[in-house]
């Protein structure tokens, strides 16, 4: 079989090149997909109660990139969503991140906002070098915060104390000396009106792409003949684990419907100190689905299963820069995406990376 173009993985980095080169560029494109649905870790669907999921826990679609969110929106409408995130702490739920509420609620205080900026001034440490993530709490908000917020939550999510992870982990979380209680700042946040599955739908529908799903690349690609392979599964699969096998956290997702409308205050909660999941997501809050029942997810982080999290530790870094060296060697294949370039990205900086790789390496017809 001959396509001049061929993507490993239907994830959004996949979907968006596949996109483009059906409709720009009017080129036949193959997707070879490994699971049995496309949308990568975006997928979502109906359970048996017809309450939809996100399958791989909750996405919550936020950007400051006009271009990303424009281009998306040809596939989808979206729900005004604004995120919020509660955190049980102390027997109490205060908002994440880190805002004036947060810090009136812990302490049962009363601040405004210049008392709660000098609050934590007090209390912040002096690192001079911040070169982990307990480094930047701890500079951030001190012991007694890093303790009671950051560092269990964290321990039980990578399996590995603060100290060993890189400064990009808990840099996620802002500390805000504000009262503006949503998860994220971006400007342009929403939830895809019909799912991220149907947006996934919409961008390949296109007579050019050809999708094989439950399909293994490696089953088939030397019976494939193409001029560019775009690559977004694991790198180390790719080259046979010829340097050692990259480290990916994994997550197990335990969903439980209950015969009660409501279950939660917010559509995510996090357990930083009790039980063994991080945190609690309850799909009808951020789907904005009626039902009489009510679907929840609890995660529980694992080493073992689906690829979720590339580790952000010096070792992994250090095995993956093995490989970036044979990856910068290849003359046809281009890698991109979460897996395949090891980096803890969000989906809008996913699709930027598709968006800027088809403008390269993708060339019009004359
Ligand atoms: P993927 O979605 O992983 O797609 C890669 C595809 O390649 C997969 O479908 C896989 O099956 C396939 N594949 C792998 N190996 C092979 C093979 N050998 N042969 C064929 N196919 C193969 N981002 C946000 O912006 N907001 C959020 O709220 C958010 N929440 C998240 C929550 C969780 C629990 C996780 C894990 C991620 C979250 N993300 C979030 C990140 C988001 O999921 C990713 O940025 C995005 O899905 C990455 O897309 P991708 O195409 O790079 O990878
Ligand atoms: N984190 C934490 N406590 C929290 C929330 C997050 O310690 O209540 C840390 C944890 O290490 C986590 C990181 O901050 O992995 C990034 O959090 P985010 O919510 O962005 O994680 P994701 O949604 O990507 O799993």
């Amino acid at each position: 079989m001959k396509f001049k173009y061929v993507i490993v993985g239907a994830g959004l980095a996949g979907l968006t090149l596949a996109e483009r080169i059906a409709n720009v560029l009017n080129e036949k494109v193959l997707i070879i997909e490994k699971r049995g649905h496309i949308g990568g870790n975006v997928y979502d669907s109906y359970n048996e109660d017809g309450i939809l999921i996100h399958n791989y826990g909750p996405h919550i679609f936020h950007t400051n990139d006009r271009e990303v969110y424009l281009y998306l929106s040809n596939f989808t409408k979206w729900n005004d969503f604004w995120h919020r995130v509660l955190t049980y702490v102390d027997g109490n739920l205060v908002p994440m991140p880190i805002t004036v509420e947060t810090i009136n609620k812990l302490y049962n205080l009363n601040l405004d906002c210049s008392q709660v900026e000098k609050f934590l001034q007090e209390r912040a440490e002096q690192i001079d070098e911040v070169k982990t993530s307990r480094d930047v709490a701890l500079s951030k908000v001190g012991k007694d915060i890093y303790e009671k917020i950051f560092e269990t939550y964290t321990k039980k999510q990578w399996g590995l104390d603060p100290g060993e992870l890189d400064t990009s982990v808990i840099s996620r979380i802002p500390v805000r000396l504000n009262r503006d209680t949503r998860y994220f700042a971006d400007k342009y946040q929403g939830m895809p009106g019909h799912g991220y599955t149907r947006m996934c739908e919409n961008m390949i529908a296109n007579k050019n792409i050809k999708i094989m799903l439950n399909t293994n690349y490696k089953e088939i690609i030397d019976q494939l003949h193409y001029e560019t392979l775009f690559y977004t599964g694991p790198t180390d699969e790719f080259y046979d684990y010829k340097h050692g096998k990259l480290s990916y956290r994994s997550i197990q997702f335990q969903f439980e419907t209950l015969d009660k409308n409501e279950f939660q205050e917010a559509p995510v909660v996090n357990y930083p100190n009790d039980y063994d999941y991080t945190r609690i997501t309850e799909f009808k809050k951020l789907t904005w689905q009626d039902h009489k029942k009510t679907t929840i997810c609890k995660e529980f982080p694992c080493s073992d299963g689906e690829p979720y999290y590339p580790f952000p530790t010096k070792d992994c870094k250090a095995m993956f820069a093995l490989y970036e060296e044979d990856m910068k060697k290849e003359k046809n294949v281009v890698f991109l995406g979460r897996l395949a370039e090891y980096r803890y990205y969000n989906m809008d900086a996913v699709v930027r990376r598709a968006l800027d790789v088809f403008g390269c390496r993708c060339q019009a017809p004359n």
